[in-house]
């Protein structure tokens, strides 16, 4: 499944063979040469992972990596440093602003899709193709189906989405700002009760099979898949 990738790099020409080769892979890619201007993309809409050029012009990188740990919003977003310093004591400090990886220029594209694909499983699998198995449903984001004790459940691309991010987060409960972020990737102009409405009919969906309790209501709070819920 493609990813959101935020690329935040101030050379132009590692900018550009970056998001050729991450395009040709199959992701979508949203660009800032900048930290100020990658704050901007996210304060709109909150990428998959983000690819952090360490040395920047204004705010570094380490400190805009600092900074997305620090807000709530932003603080499980993955992000990979980029840099060209060797050294094993800026690895540590990197490491420490709470970035998942780290990887020194030059290097091969073949390498830097490795890792995020090695990111993404471990921190964010709703923008990855693996399968998912839980409460008796399976979802196969290649195949792009669902199934319950293996027939097919029917769900719209936003149903599907949401039972993604649900599935691969489950036993948490996720509020409907955070549900608007991580479905919709637009919690500023979409409103609240749209999740609703998209719960709904997910649970509609999932009736039939009988597995529509997996789909919890937390009262005050949001959502939440919980695979013991049948
Ligand atoms: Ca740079």
């Amino acid at each position: 499944m493609a990813a959101q990738i935020l690329v935040v790099e101030d050379e132009p020409a590692i900018q550009e063979l970056i998001a050729v080769n991450l395009v040709r892979a199959g992701h979508h890619v949203l660009r800032a040469a900048d930290a100020e201007t990658a704050q901007g993309l996210v304060r709109t809409a909150l990428p998959d992972l983000i690819l952090l050029d360490w040395m920047l012009p204004g705010m570094s990188g380490i400190d805009l990596a600092r900074r997305l740990r620090s807000e709530p919003r932003t603080r499980e977003v993955p992000i990979i440093m980029l840099t060209a310093r060797g050294e094993e004591r800026d690895k540590i400090a990197g490491l420490e602003t709470g970035a998942d990886d780290y990887i020194t220029k030059p290097f091969s594209p073949r390498e830097l899709l490795a890792r995020i694909t090695a990111v993404l499983r471990r921190r964010a699998p709703q923008a990855t193709e693996d399968a998912v198995e839980a409460g008796g449903l399976r979802l196969d984001p290649a195949a792009h189906r669902v199934t319950a004790a293996g027939s097919e459940v029917a769900l719209g691309p936003t149903e599907f989405r949401l039972l993604h991010f649900l599935m691969t987060h489950a036993e948490r409960v996720h509020s409907r700002a955070q549900l608007l972020d991580q479905v919709w990737g637009d919690h500023v102009f979409v409103e609240e009760r749209t999740v609703d409405v998209h719960i709904r009919r997910l649970r509609a969906a999932l009736e039939a099979s009988g597995r529509d309790a997996l789909v919890q209501t937390v009262r005050g709070s949001g959502y939440r898949f919980s695979a013991g819920a049948q």
